[in-house]
């Protein structure tokens, strides 16, 4: 969170229960050549499930896969390179059940907050907080509380969702960073691989998401682990 998000986090706080007043006039002023609508796993899940198209069919069609340059993760974003959302349909959005969360939080914002001094049961380690972002777009003759405004997403996981991923990237940058000097492009390039299959596309659409992305990330734990013991293993031969 930047200094100015952090200011405007700081002024308009808000939990689950706090209200705000807000109407989309459907302009789609916001759903033109944006480079930041990003794809999180749950957001391609829910796309997925919901429009009974396969996640790569999603991918394929309508998003661009990079390589982060700081998180070295793979990243999806919405392909708009100076063309309008392709989920924008005569100024409408034609996901508006599932769309991606950054589109349906909007006007609010989200973040974690982790406490330092938890009581012994570890509770209130860490919460979810909102914050209304500053609003220059649509109307203010509609009253919403953050609860019913995410519940009308079909986004009722979104909180354990949400925490479960800030948790999981941290970790993963953290891996990443450490592995990259140390692989090989070819390697390197497999591992990209895994780690959008692992992240984003292995999912059976019979079991619950959230379970699905907690083993698939504990393998891909395990891989990165192990690919750093191989290299350390590698460093030792070589030295003795
Ligand atoms: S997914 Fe929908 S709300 Fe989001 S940018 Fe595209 S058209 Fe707009
Ligand atoms: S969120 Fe704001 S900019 Fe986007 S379509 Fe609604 S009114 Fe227009």
């Amino acid at each position: 969170m930047d200094q100015e998000m952090f200011e405007t986090y700081i002024k308009n706080r808000m939990d689950e229960e706090g209200e705000f007043n807000f109407r989309c006039t459907e302009c789609g002023e916001c759903c033109r050549d944006r480079k930041d609508i990003l794809l999180t796993p749950y957001d391609l899940d829910r796309m997925s499930r919901y429009l009974k198209i396969r996640r790569e069919e999603i991918i394929k069609q309508y998003c661009v896969v990079y390589i982060g340059e700081t998180s070295h993760l793979p990243i999806i974003a919405v392909r708009m390179d100076g063309v309008p959302c392709p989920f924008l349909k005569n100024k409408r959005c034609s996901v508006q059940e599932c769309k991606p969360s950054v589109c349906a939080l909007y006007p609010l914002g989200r973040t974690v907050l982790y406490n330092k001094d938890p009581d012994e049961s570890g509770a209130d380690a860490c919460k979810i907080q909102y914050f209304l972002q500053p609003v220059c777009c649509g109307a203010r003759d509609e009253r919403h509380t953050v609860k019913e405004w995410m519940a009308g997403y079909h986004m009722e996981d979104g909180d354990a969702w949400f925490f479960k991923w800030q948790e999981t990237l941290i970790l993963l940058v953290e891996k990443m960073n450490d592995l990259i000097p140390r692989l090989s492009a070819g390697i390197l390039d497999e591992l990209y691989t895994a780690l959008l299959t692992g992240l984003y596309l292995g999912y059976d659409d019979d079991r619950d998401f959230l379970d699905q992305f907690t083993e698939n990330t504990h393998k891909i734990i395990l891989m990165l682990e192990l690919l750093k013991q191989i290299d350390s293993l590698g460093k030792s031969d070589h030295h003795t």
